[in-house]
């Protein structure tokens, strides 16, 4: 379960977070939706612990930044950052070491086949494609077997094949009980996976849509995505 309360973050003048609060609770996957600019990004650096903010981001009831909320958090950054000096394996291997992992290699295994990188196990960090990255850091934030997983932007560059296992998964992670929140600035990217859609704009929250909801409403995502931001705008 994830915590978010409060959470206002400046940088200099511009405000990238406004008093933002939303719950994740377990099994369930969020999506955080909006513009480039919007503050996607920004929300899911301070919920992993890279940025000083404002407002309270608790853990299964633990403040994030402590090392224990920081075991239970699993993050795919934007942009891949992979050791250029380790092989595919090595990563993997690294990972485990680091989180003092048992038994991880058959999962490690399992991850690469799904990402179709087991062929690729004795490749550096730089000699693998953009796409390929962005499924090795898949791989290494779902190894430790995180309970809550932030997912920035991570259709972008990938291939059908890894968009159709990612989306698998993020259904298979959420039935055992994990809590997701993915970000995206593309609407139909995300379909019909989730529980809960919050659309941001401008640094805030300004909707928080429930799958249910819409389900007794006949609207669509994209109804209230443009009635909301148009709103907003007059
Ligand atoms: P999104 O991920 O939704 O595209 P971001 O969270 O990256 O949006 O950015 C939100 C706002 O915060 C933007 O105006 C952006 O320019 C600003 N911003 C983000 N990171 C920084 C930074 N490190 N320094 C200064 N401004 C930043
Ligand atoms: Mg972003």
């Amino acid at each position: 379960m994830l915590e978010v309360s409060h959470l206002t973050k400046k940088f200099g003048k511009v405000t990238a977070n406004s008093d933002i609060s939303f719950l994740l609770p377990d099994g369930s996957i969020t999506i955080l939706l909006g513009p480039n600019g919007a503050g996607k990004s920004t929300a899911i650096k301070s919920i992993i612990g890279f940025l000083k903010y404002e407002g309270s981001i608790l853990v299964n009831h633990i403040p994030n930044k402590s090392l224990e909320a920081k075991r239970l958090i699993g993050y795919v950054p934007e942009f891949p950052a992979l050791y250029p000096n380790l092989t595919v394996s090595e990563h993997l291997e690294f990972i485990a070491r680091a989180y003092k992992l048992k038994d991880y290699k058959e999962y490690a295994k399992e991850l690469l086949t799904r990402f179709e990188l087991i062929d690729k196990k004795t490749k550096f960090g730089d000699e693998l494609s953009k796409g390929m990255q962005q499924k090795l850091s898949i791989c290494c934030a779902l190894l430790p077997r995180p309970q809550v997983l932030l997912f920035d932007e991570p259709m972008v560059g990938l291939d059908p094949h890894a968009i159709k296992e990612l989306k698998l998964l993020f259904e298979e992670l959420k039935a055992k009980g994990a809590s997701l929140l993915i970000s995206t600035h593309m609407i139909d990217s995300v379909d019909t996976l989730w529980d809960e859609t919050l659309i941001m704009k401008a640094g805030q929250v300004i909707a928080h849509v429930r799958k249910d909801e819409l389900k007794q409403t006949g609207q669509t995502l994209e109804d209230i995505f443009f009635e909301k931001t148009e709103k907003e705008l007059s």
